[in-house]
Protein backbone atom coordinates (compact mmCIF):
# COMPACT_ATOMS: atom_id res chain seq x y z
CA UNK A 1 0.00 0.00 0.00
CA UNK A 2 1.13 3.63 -1.13
CA UNK A 3 0.77 6.42 1.39
CA UNK A 4 -1.86 9.03 0.15
CA UNK A 5 0.52 11.91 1.12
CA UNK A 6 4.00 11.01 0.66
CA UNK A 7 3.74 8.05 -1.80
CA UNK A 8 6.77 6.22 0.36
CA UNK A 9 5.63 2.36 1.10
CA UNK A 10 3.24 1.81 3.95
CA UNK A 11 4.05 -1.38 6.27
CA UNK A 12 1.61 -3.24 7.89
CA UNK A 13 2.54 -3.43 12.26
CA UNK A 14 0.50 -4.85 14.34
CA UNK A 15 -0.49 -3.65 17.66
CA UNK A 16 -2.86 -6.45 19.89
CA UNK A 17 -3.70 -7.96 17.01
CA UNK A 18 -5.11 -5.24 15.07
CA UNK A 19 -3.34 -4.59 11.65
CA UNK A 20 -2.42 -1.17 10.94
CA UNK A 21 -0.27 0.62 7.78
CA UNK A 22 2.10 2.85 8.76
CA UNK A 23 3.98 5.09 5.81
CA UNK A 24 7.76 4.27 6.16
CA UNK A 25 8.60 8.20 6.00
CA UNK A 26 6.23 10.47 6.80
CA UNK A 27 5.00 7.93 9.30
CA UNK A 28 1.43 8.46 8.49
CA UNK A 29 -1.03 5.83 9.63
CA UNK A 30 -4.25 4.14 8.03
CA UNK A 31 -6.84 2.50 10.04
CA UNK A 32 -9.15 0.25 8.59
CA UNK A 33 -12.61 0.27 9.20
CA UNK A 34 -12.73 -0.24 12.96
CA UNK A 35 -14.95 -2.02 15.09
CA UNK A 36 -15.96 -0.64 18.50
CA UNK A 37 -14.24 -3.26 20.18
CA UNK A 38 -11.15 -2.93 17.81
CA UNK A 39 -11.15 0.81 19.37
CA UNK A 40 -11.21 0.00 22.84
CA UNK A 41 -7.89 -2.28 22.36
CA UNK A 42 -6.33 0.81 20.75
CA UNK A 43 -6.81 2.42 23.94
CA UNK A 44 -3.18 3.32 24.93
CA UNK A 45 -1.75 2.67 21.64
CA UNK A 46 -0.47 6.14 21.03
CA UNK A 47 3.06 4.10 21.31
CA UNK A 48 2.69 2.94 17.57
CA UNK A 49 2.64 6.72 16.83
CA UNK A 50 6.49 7.43 16.02
CA UNK A 51 6.68 10.00 13.54
CA UNK A 52 7.64 13.50 14.07
CA UNK A 53 4.50 16.11 15.09
CA UNK A 54 6.46 18.83 13.01
CA UNK A 55 6.41 16.25 9.73
CA UNK A 56 2.44 15.09 10.44
CA UNK A 57 1.60 19.01 10.60
CA UNK A 58 3.12 19.77 7.12
CA UNK A 59 1.70 16.47 5.91
CA UNK A 60 -1.67 17.77 7.59
CA UNK A 61 -2.12 20.35 5.09
CA UNK A 62 -2.00 18.35 1.62
CA UNK A 63 -5.82 17.90 1.42
CA UNK A 64 -8.04 15.87 -0.96
CA UNK A 65 -5.72 12.89 -0.78
CA UNK A 66 -7.31 9.28 -2.00
CA UNK A 67 -7.36 6.26 0.31
CA UNK A 68 -4.54 4.16 -0.33
CA UNK A 69 -7.42 1.20 0.07
CA UNK A 70 -10.08 2.25 -2.39
CA UNK A 71 -8.78 5.23 -4.50
CA UNK A 72 -11.31 7.19 -4.06
CA UNK A 73 -10.91 10.57 -2.54
CA UNK A 74 -11.49 11.00 0.74
CA UNK A 75 -13.46 13.14 3.15
CA UNK A 76 -11.39 15.42 5.32
CA UNK A 77 -13.04 15.52 8.74
CA UNK A 78 -12.44 18.63 10.92
CA UNK A 79 -14.39 18.21 13.86
CA UNK A 80 -13.64 21.30 16.32
CA UNK A 81 -15.54 21.06 19.85
CA UNK A 82 -14.65 20.68 22.36
CA UNK A 83 -11.16 20.25 20.46
CA UNK A 84 -9.37 19.68 17.05
CA UNK A 85 -9.57 16.89 15.27
CA UNK A 86 -8.59 16.44 11.77
CA UNK A 87 -8.30 13.44 9.94
CA UNK A 88 -9.04 11.63 7.00
CA UNK A 89 -11.31 9.50 6.50
CA UNK A 90 -12.42 7.26 3.09
CA UNK A 91 -16.16 7.09 2.10
CA UNK A 92 -16.13 3.81 1.17
CA UNK A 93 -14.23 1.86 2.97
CA UNK A 94 -14.84 4.20 6.27
CA UNK A 95 -10.82 3.77 6.76
CA UNK A 96 -9.08 6.46 8.19
CA UNK A 97 -5.64 8.09 7.84
CA UNK A 98 -4.23 10.20 10.51
CA UNK A 99 -0.59 12.28 9.77
CA UNK A 100 1.95 11.84 12.25
CA UNK A 101 1.84 13.03 15.60
CA UNK A 102 -2.29 13.11 15.34
CA UNK A 103 -3.25 9.46 16.75
CA UNK A 104 -0.98 10.23 19.65
CA UNK A 105 -3.30 13.42 20.37
CA UNK A 106 -6.47 11.90 20.01
CA UNK A 107 -5.64 8.83 21.95
CA UNK A 108 -4.91 10.96 25.35
CA UNK A 109 -7.52 9.25 27.92
CA UNK A 110 -9.55 12.22 28.31
CA UNK A 111 -10.48 12.50 24.39
CA UNK A 112 -10.59 8.88 23.80
CA UNK A 113 -14.55 8.48 24.40
CA UNK A 114 -15.05 11.60 22.62
CA UNK A 115 -12.75 9.96 19.41
CA UNK A 116 -15.22 6.87 19.47
CA UNK A 117 -18.22 8.73 19.13
CA UNK A 118 -16.74 10.64 16.00
CA UNK A 119 -15.81 7.76 14.48
CA UNK A 120 -18.94 6.18 15.37
CA UNK A 121 -21.01 9.52 13.70
CA UNK A 122 -18.71 9.15 10.80
CA UNK A 123 -19.71 5.55 9.95
ZN1 LIG B 1 3.89 9.01 3.98
ZN1 LIG C 1 -11.19 3.43 1.20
Amino acid sequence: MQCPKCLSDMTVIDYQGIEIDRCSDCFGMFFDHLEKEDLKALEGADSIDIGDEFVGARFNEILDVPCPKCNVKMDHVLHKEPFEIKFESCPQCHGAYFDAGEFRDYMEEEIFDQFQDIVRHIE
